[in-house]
């Protein structure tokens, strides 16, 4: 059976390195939460476990009540699914007919180039300014008329950047309120600066804004898969309807539920992490190391030609990073041991770049 032209050509999703079964490293290759879940998290773990035998709500009925209680949206605008890659899926099938364009940024997350040409849709990729910024003025003027959705990645995975208030309120303005502008806010949770908006915030004033958030990075929940988009409720439906019946699963549902009942104590430790990256940055800086702004769990080596050898080089001091070949190397934030092997590394190579 031959395979859609689109499926048969697309780019394999890489994940982060792991350690070899028996040998012990440092994983700061997939912007993980280096911390297990909370007891109290666990304990509803547990607890849903025992009713596997059930369907989920399918709904995710509690949860999506407890996100728009906490978002101050109406639950019909919020939607849940297994993870916000799935959901971004769910988005593009619900508006994209075949051979309608997507303009989204480049280098950015390897997952939309993916998700696009499986909804049928064109991926058009917009270069990142040379400080490892979306361009937003270069976004704006790709939009065609055959562009239906523009996607925002704020932070950008994995370059670190977010797009401040006003660069989005002129995309906002540039673009025509019959495409789609997605604000994949995976790392908002992580963000410091104040000139980034709430993408919800942004979402009250204009009908066109999809946000899409996660589970995954600063409530740890990686493993379990779960995510949701928030958006007007017509677009909301049109996303649930296109999803997966049952998609996210009952311990899904009830861990995501029980750490929004935690959301303090995981926010405290996404502070430590928000340190630990400071600390990063400085004392990269500190070693010769010309890096852009991080507001995520991750920073960014733009290493070009040397980041497979320095990926090689990491692995071989206990830290697993993420090379994208030919470009650079990111490496998430972990736990304090691992930015010091870490630094060991850096230091080592700032002093052979100067030598
Ligand atoms: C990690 C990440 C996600 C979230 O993925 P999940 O499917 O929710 O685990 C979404 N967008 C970006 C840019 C990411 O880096």
């Amino acid at each position: 059976m031959p395979l859609r032209p689109a499926v048969a050509e697309l780019p394999a999703y890489v994940p982060g390195a792991r350690a070899p079964v028996g040998a012990s490293a440092y994983k700061l290759s997939s912007n993980e939460n280096p911390y297990p879940p909370l007891p109290a998290v666990l304990s509803a773990i547990a607890d849903a476990a025992a009713d596997a035998n059930r369907y989920p709500d399918m709904y995710a009925t509690e949860l999506t009540e407890a996100l728009a209680g906490r978002l101050h949206v109406e639950p019909a605008q919020v939607v849940a699914g297994t993870g916000s890659v799935a959901v971004l899926g769910h988005v593009l099938a619900a508006v994209c007919g075949a051979g309608d364009e997507v303009v989204m940024p480049w280098r950015s997350f390897e997952a939309y180039p993916i998700a696009v040409a499986v909804a049928g849709a064109v991926p058009v990729p917009v270069p990142l300014t040379a400080d490892a910024r979306l361009d937003l003025p270069a976004m704006a003027a790709a939009v065609t008329r055959r562009t239906r959705v523009v996607l925002v990645c704020t932070p950008n995975n994995p370059t670190g950047p977010a797009v401040r208030a006003d660069e989005l309120a002129t995309l906002l303005d540039a673009v025509p309120t019959d495409v789609l502008v997605v604000l994949d806010e995976a790392y908002l949770e992580f963000v410091r600066d104040p000139q980034v908006p709430d993408g919800v915030a942004v979402l009250r004033e204009h009908r066109n804004v999809v946000v899409l958030r996660t589970f995954s990075k600063a409530y740890g929940l990686a493993g379990l898969r779960v995510g949701y988009a928030v958006a007007r409720p017509r677009l909301a439906a049109g996303i649930r309807a296109v999803a997966t019946p049952f998609g996210v699963s009952h311990v899904a549902q009830r861990a995501a539920v029980a750490s929004l009942a935690a959301a303090d104590q995981l926010l405290a430790r996404v502070d430590g992490i928000v340190e630990e990256r400071g600390r990063l940055l400085e004392c990269l800086r500190d070693q010769g190391w010309h890096l852009p702004d991080s507001q995520a769990n991750f920073v960014w080596l733009p290493l070009g030609d040397r980041t497979s050898a320095f990926a090689a080089d990491a692995a071989r001091a206990g830290v697993l990073v993420r090379p994208f070949a030919g470009e650079g190397v990111r490496v998430s934030v972990g736990e304090s041991e691992a930015t010091d092997l870490l630094l060991d590394v850096t230091a080592d190579w700032a002093g052979r770049r100067t030598a």
